[in-house]
C-alpha cells in the first residue's frame, strides 16, 4: 500500500510499504479520510521522544476490510472511526478510569502506524461505528472528543458567560460545544478577521479582533469577568492574559498545548483573592460517544472548519501548509482512498 512516512524529523516521504495484518483482536481499514492536526506537526519537528519511522495520523474515518479471529460485533464494510488513544486497562490510571494518563499508553499514529496511508491495523476494542455519518463530518470526532473532555473537566453550567481565545478549528469547535453545555454568551476573540467572521456564523454573542486594544472590548463582553475563560491558542502569552477576564469564583481551561518548555507570570495571590480554578485538559478520555451523538444531529457544524482536502500523495505539500502557514488553512483533510 501507500502511506506517508516521517522516517526522522524532519523528512517526510510517501511510498510503498508492506499491508498491514491484522492480529487476532484487529480490524484492518480501508482509510477514507484522515484529519492533519497539530500532534503531527510536533512529530514531525521532533518535538518529544517519538519513535521513527512512524506513519502518522490519529484521526481516522474509514472501512473495516478484513477482522480478525477473535473479533466480535466488527465485520467487513462497517463505516467506522477509532480512538487512537490505547490503554492498557491493567495500570495504576486505568484502574481509575484516567486511561488518557495510562502509564503503557500507545497512540495510533504517534506510537504505532496511523492513517495517513491506504490501510491501517487498530485494535477492535477502540473501534466506533459511524452509521450514515458522513466521512467528512465524522473526520471531526477525534478532534470533538478532545473539546467534550476539556469542556467535562471545566464544566460550563447553564447561563454562563464564556470568554475563548483562538479561533481556528478547535476554538470552533469549543464554540460550538459550549453553546450546547449552557453557555448563554459567548465571546471568541482571534488575530484572525476571517476565523472570527466564521466564529460569528457558529454562533458567537460577540468577536474581538486579537490586538493591542482588545482588552476594553473583552472588558465589556462581561464587566464582572467570565465564568469561564478557555485558552486554545497555545501561545504562553496568550495563557498569561487569560486569568485577568475570570470571574470571582470562575474557571480557567487551559486547553491549547503550549510548548514544553513555557513558563508564564502567574500570581497566586490573584488566584487565592478570587477564588479561581484552573483546568488542564490532556487529550480525550472515552468521550467518543458524546463527540458522535453532537456531530450525528447536526449540533456541532463542522463544514465550515474544512478548508482543505488532498490525495495522500500530496501529505507533505499539506504538512507545510500546516506548518508554514503559507495560506490560510483550517482543518486540512488527507483522502487516501476513494
Ligand atoms: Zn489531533
Ligand atoms: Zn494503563
Amino acid at each position: 500500500m501507500r502511506a506517508a512516512i516521517i522516517e526522522r524529523p524532519g523528512q517526510v516521504t510517501v511510498q510503498e510499504v508492506p499491508d498491514p495484518q491484522s492480529a487476532a483482536d484487529e480490524v484492518v481499514v480501508a482509510v477514507a479520510l484522515a484529519g492533519l492536526c497539530g500532534t503531527d506537526l510536533h512529530i514531525y519537528a521532533g518535538e518529544v521522544n517519538y519513535v521513527y519511522p512512524i506513519i502518522p495520523g490519529h484521526e481516522v474515518v474509514g472501512t473495516i476490510m478484513e477482522v480478525g479471529e477473535d473479533v466480535e460485533d466488527l465485520s467487513p464494510g462497517m463505516r467506522i472511526t477509532f480512538d487512537p488513544n490505547v490503554p492498557c486497562g491493567q495500570c495504576h490510571f486505568c484502574r481509575r478510569s484516567r486511561f488518557n494518563h495510562c502509564l503503557n499508553w500507545q497512540g495510533i499514529g504517534v506510537t504505532r502506524h496511523g492513517g495517513f496511508a491506504e490501510r491501517v491495523a487498530v485494535p477492535a476494542k477502540v473501534v466506533y461505528p459511524i452509521g450514515d455519518l458522513p466521512f467528512e463530518r465524522a473526520a471531526f470526532i477525534e478532534p470533538l472528543s478532545c473539546v467534550v473532555y476539556g469542556l467535562q473537566r471545566a464544566t460550563p453550567a447553564l447561563g454562563d458567560r464564556v470568554l475563548i481565545f483562538g479561533a481556528g478549528p478547535i476554538g470552533l469547535l469549543l464554540l460550538q460545544a459550549v453553546r450546547r453545555a449552557g453557555g448563554a454568551y459567548v465571546v471568541v476573540t482571534d488575530v484572525q478577521q476571517g476565523r472570527l467572521q466564521l466564529a460569528a456564523s457558529l454562533g458567537a454573542d460577540r468577536t474581538v479582533v486579537a490586538d493591542e486594544d482588545q482588552t476594553a472590548a473583552l472588558r465589556a463582553g462581561a464587566p464582572m469577568g467570565y465564568d469561564v475563560v478557555i485558552d486554545a491558542t497555545g501561545v504562553p502569552s496568550v495563557v498569561a492574559g487569560c486569568m485577568d477576564y475570570v470571574t470571582p469564583g470562575g474557571k480557567a481551561l487551559f486547553f491549547g498545548v503550549c510548548p514544553e518548555d513555557a513558563t508564564i507570570p502567574f500570581s497566586p495571590f490573584e488566584l487565592y483573592r478570587r477564588d479561581i480554578s484552573v483546568y488542564g485538559s490532556f487529550a480525550l478520555n472515552r468521550t467518543f460517544g458524546p463527540a458522535i451523538e453532537l456531530l450525528r444531529g447536526g449540533a456541532v457544524d463542522v463544514k465550515p472548519l474544512l478548508s482543505h482536502r488532498f490525495p495522500l500523495e500530496r501529505f507533505p505539500h499539506a504538512l507545510e501548509i500546516a506548518r508554514t502557514r503559507s495560506e490560510p488553512a483550517m482543518k486540512i483533510l488527507i483522502q487516501p482512498t476513494g
